[in-house]
């Protein structure tokens, strides 16, 4: 029915000729059905089967067996281009009654299952719960049809499903940010209800699928849902709060809430960086501790929200269990983004700047602006910021560090007669400041002229 790439055909002929049972399950189903093109898959290719660890084990002697729940992870060559004998791994898995039940259960003893059906009924959701043998397609509980309706619909109770396993909470609304779905009704009130149950779900668990709500072509969507279902009160309350901050006030440009602008900068952050993401999507998160209403005139202020802000990242960063480099790359995007663009500033401003937020991290930076700008109803682009990008460029060509200079100490002490001392550093600082502030260019033959022109005025 539909095409399989030949390594996933010989997989599965190896099982059949045994006489066992083999499926392909899981995400790639979903996308086979879904993108009807198995160039678009991918090489995610998980496997269900009725054979035990033992005996996938003697088809597929290179395999690998470690895990409780009897999956086998077996290399195989890809067979295409570009690189036909680069290897990639299929995983297969025996049929079972249990799931890992995280962090709130955990089976003493992994029970299989007799049936692909029974295997499938233990699946989060309907559309997770196909099966494809390369013939027909096994779809119990409507997967498919929820599909074509692009519906995120729990297998079975919701209440009883989500009670078993609270991954799945937040494993609906990460499926439904990555496909464009929708949760289906009965499902996203029982997300609603049973929502307080994420907090039994480990920190780096909920990082890992809040990361792939950020990473999918719909974040800003993902963190709506989390809202609205109420998970996001648990997993990031300091954006939850900013729902109710209002910030249109006389004479500033808001024109919505803190929430609704975090969420907007999400939504046109061009960046695709998780963390460049997750910095856009928290910048304004210090606003909330920091609103005052002005009693007289109705004018709305945060001062220091970027500082306040920043120690809130950093709480934020611990929590999800960032390394050190994501947590150094979050907080410093959030500290430095208030950043002023305009065609006023020294060169030596602009370049202290860029110190700040660290050559690495300017265009993550850049990409939150134009977030923030956009998030807030602004157009796309002002010749302002425009011009602010060319001199970030140009600036960078101009030396930083007064060893950079085209003249050096050897130089001084030549043209100008001098022994080594503190004098020679002071002619020298003074040169690096008139190239700092753009008055006269790093050029070797105009600074040897300019240590003559001293020359001259000392004589
Ligand atoms: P992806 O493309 O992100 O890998 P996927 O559907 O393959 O999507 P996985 O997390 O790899 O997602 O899980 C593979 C399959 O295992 C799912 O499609 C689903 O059938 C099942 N599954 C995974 N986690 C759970 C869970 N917590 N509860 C029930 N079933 C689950
Ligand atoms: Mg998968």
């Amino acid at each position: 029915m539909f095409a399989l790439p030949q390594n996933v055909v010989n997989f599965i002929q190896a099982f059949k000729k045994e006489d066992f049972q083999i499926y392909l399950v899981g995400g790639a189903v979903r996308d086979i059905l879904l993108t009807k093109d198995q160039e678009e898959v991918g090489d995610n290719w998980d496997f269900a089967t009725n054979a035990k660890p033992e005996e996938i084990l003697k088809l597929f002697p290179k395999g690998i067996y470690s895990n409780k729940y009897g999956t086998v992870i077996i290399p195989v060559e890809t067979g295409h281009a570009p690189s036909p004998d680069k290897q990639t791994l299929f995983e297969i898995t025996p049929f079972r009654k249990e799931w890992e039940y995280k962090d709130l259960r955990h089976p003493e003893k992994i029970e299989w299952a007799r049936t692909i059906e029974e295997d499938l009924a233990r699946r989060d959701f309907t559309i997770n719960a196909l099966a494809y043998d390369g013939e027909k397609i096994i779809d119990p509980f409507g997967g498919q049809k929820h599909l074509e309706q692009k519906l995120i619909v729990a297998v079975g109770d919701p209440d009883k499903r989500f009670s078993e396993d609270a991954l799945r909470l937040i494993r609906a609304i990460r499926f439904a940010s990555e496909l464009g779905f929708l949760v289906e009704d009965k499902t996203r009130e029982s997300i609603q209800k049973n929502a307080f149950l994420i907090t039994k779900i480990s920190w780096e668990r909920i990082r890992d699928e809040l990361f792939k709500i950020l990473a999918s072509p719909n974040p800003a969507e993902g963190i709506l849902f989390l809202r609205n279902t109420g998970l996001l009160t648990f997993i990031l309350p300091e954006l939850d709060v900013c729902f109710v901050i209002p910030q249109k006030s006389p004479k500033r440009h808001h024109i919505y809430d803190v929430g609704t602008h975090l969420v907007m900068s999400l939504k046109h952050c061009s960046s695709k960086d998780v963390i460049t993401r997750l910095a856009t999507v928290l910048h304004d998160v210090g606003k909330s501790k920091t609103f005052r209403r002005d009693a007289k005139n109705g004018l709305i202020t945060f001062y220091n929200h970027e500082v306040v802000g920043t120690q809130m990242v950093k709480k934020i960063a611990d929590r999800l269990r960032l390394s050190k480099k994501q947590k150094d790359k979050l907080v410093n995007l959030v500290q430095h983004h208030q950043f002023t663009v305009t065609e006023l500033q020294t060169d030596k401003a602009v370049r202290r700047f860029i110190r700040n937020v660290g050559k690495e991290y300017l265009m993550d930076m850049l990409d939150l602006r134009y977030a923030d700008r956009v998030g807030s109803g602004a157009k796309p682009t002002s010749w302002r910021f425009e011009l602010f990008k060319k001199r970030l460029i140009e600036v960078q060509k101009e030396p930083f560090k007064i060893t950079d200079l085209k003249v050096n100490g050897n130089d001084v002490m030549e043209i100008l007669n001098l022994k080594p001392g503190p004098k020679v550093g002071k002619i020298l600082n003074s040169i690096f400041n008139d190239v700092e502030e753009g008055r006269v260019k790093n050029e070797r033959e105009i600074l040897l002229e300019r240590l003559n022109k001293i020359k001259r005025r000392d004589a």
